[in-house]
């Protein structure tokens, strides 16, 4: 019998450089699904490097990468298995990155058609429903620009999940928005959580990494240097670099 537990990430020693920079330190990483891992660390420490490694945005020089049993090589070579990757795997900008020409509901039904070939109604369906759940139904006509950045990341939301997404990822997804705009996003965000979507978040809203996280991991100049559930991570963190990170953001 197989008894070793089921991994939709499986990262293992890997080292990303950018020349020079090596910028990702023999990270290893596992994520369980269902699981909802905050990734929180200072500017510039890797966070965003790590979780575009993971959908094959960025290439890594030496280690092993796993995504829901696909394998991605080293040096980008991965071929086939960088395609299923990116059908299988949504992610959220933080800039929200739709495209400007095509209205909400064209900007979701895109992929849904054109990669996983759907036919239109089905994508629409689908579309209309998701815009339902992200609570934001009647924009379904406008256009990106026509829409507060608050409204655009549900789109983006909703556009990624339209591609029925096992893994999510999220590269702070409300830096970029207004204040007031913050809270909507990470409700649906929070939902998603509570439906069991498998997510990878980066973001510096330490009062949502608390209440939603099963893990937080804390990256310090490229390393993993201490995680734990949020609780733990955040009330007594072992580590001096955690203690001096939260120490400021907190
Ligand atoms: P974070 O998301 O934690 O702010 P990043 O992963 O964006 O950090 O960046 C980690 C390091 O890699 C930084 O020093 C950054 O300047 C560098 N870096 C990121 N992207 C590139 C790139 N495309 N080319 C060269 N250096 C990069
Ligand atoms: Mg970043």
């Amino acid at each position: 019998m197989n008894d070793t537990p089921q991994r939709i990430v499986r990262m293992q020693q890997l080292n990303k450089h950018f020349g020079s920079l090596h910028v990702l330190k023999d990270i290893d990483m596992e994520i369980t699904p269902g699981e909802v891992v905050v990734v929180i660390g200072a500017s510039g420490s890797g966070k965003s490097t790590l979780i575009r490694c993971i959908n094959g945005l960025e290439e890594f020089q030496t280690g092993k990468l796993e995504v829901d049993s696909n394998e991605l090589l080293p040096h980008g070579k991965s071929g086939k298995a960088l395609q299923t990757i990116r059908t299988e795997v949504g992610m959220v900008f933080q800039q929200f990155n739709l495209f400007p020409h095509l209205s909400v509901i064209d900007n979701i039904t895109l992929a849904p058609m054109k990669v996983r070939g759907w036919s239109a109604s089905d994508a629409l369906e689908t579309a209309k429903r998701l815009l339902e759940r992200v609570g934001i139904s009647d924009q379904a006509d406008k256009y990106p620009s026509q829409l507060s950045g608050g409204q655009q990341q549900r789109v983006a939301l909703a556009r990624a999940l339209a591609m029925e997404p096992r893994l999510m990822l999220f590269d702070e997804p409300t830096s970029a928005l207004d204040p007031e705009m913050i809270g909507e996003v990470l409700d649906a965000m929070r939902e998603l959580a509570k439906e069991g979507m498998t997510m990878v978040i980066v973001t510096h809203e330490m009062g949502f990494a608390r209440e939603v996280a099963d893990r937080v991991i804390f990256i310090h100049q490229g390393e993993i240097t201490e995680q734990g559930p949020p609780e733990q991570l955040f009330d007594t963190p072992q580590h001096e670099r955690t203690q001096s990170f939260l120490a400021r953001v907190l």
